[in-house]
């Protein structure tokens, strides 16, 4: 989409910062501006997925440890929902990098505290001329269904679909892991960002949605009582 494509070659790119202290999150934010980024600061974990998907930053700058949701977590449940953002890690101790490296899950780079802001932004550059990052993202494809990340582009048996931005997060979670059941609760928390118990239909209105429009080319399964599973047609 033009939104998401424009933070990466835009002339500002927006970096998600995400950190719990402060004065350290003022800091990182300060050294981005000033190096021409655009910068927004997140607090928590849950608020830094909901930033991600509404704001669709080049870069996510995130914490090891925030209160609630960990670092870990937050990038463990992008990676779920497909999403390939790049992520660079801040961690304030050298065993947190072995954990963070080792969870495979899918980290670009870390800094440790303490560290300087000028060799953060260094990092963030560094990771934005990897990247070409949203390009990287891998095609999803179950039966003949196709989805694009990167170009958030889908087809049925070979004609492209025009899907929502929600049935697109929607499909390409549950492509992630073809087969897999997905709860309601689990994809309502990770495609909308719902909390727990919230009383709601969306996510049956939604796959009836998706189903009129792949039509055979990959089958939404319903698990009667627990939730969605796609497989091939
Ligand atoms: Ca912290």
């Amino acid at each position: 989409m033009v939104a998401a494509w424009s933070t990466v070659s835009g002339t500002h790119p927006l970096v998600l910062v995400v950190e719990d202290e402060a004065p350290i999150a003022e800091l990182i934010r300060g050294a981005l501006v000033r190096e021409g980024f655009t910068a927004r600061v997140c607090g928590d974990g849950s608020g830094a997925l909901e930033a991600v998907r509404r704001d669709r930053p080049a870069v996510v700058v995130l914490d090891v440890g925030l209160p609630g949701l960990a670092g870990t977590e937050v990038c463990r449940r992008m990676r779920e929902e497909g999403d390939w953002t790049p992520v660079l890690f801040v961690t304030a101790r050298d065993e947190e990098v072995d954990r963070v490296l080792g969870l495979e899950l899918g980290a670009d780079d870390y800094v440790t505290k303490p560290f300087s802001p000028r060799e953060l932004v260094a990092r963030v550059r560094a990771v934005l001329r990897r990247g070409g990052a949203v390009a990287e993202q891998p095609t999803l494809s179950v039966g003949q269904l196709v989805l694009d990340p990167a170009t958030r582009r889908a087809s049925a048996a070979g004609i492209a679909v025009e899907l929502t931005t929600t049935e697109f997060e929607l499909l390409a979670h549950l492509m992630h892991r073809p087969g897999r059941v997905h709860t309601r609760e689990e994809l309502l928390a990770q495609v909308w960002g719902y909390p727990a118990g919230t009383p709601t239909r969306t996510v049956d209105v939604h796959v009836a949605q998706v189903r009129s429009k792949i039509g055979t080319a990959a089958r939404l399964r319903t698990v009667r009582g627990v939730g969605y599973a796609v497989e091939p047609g």
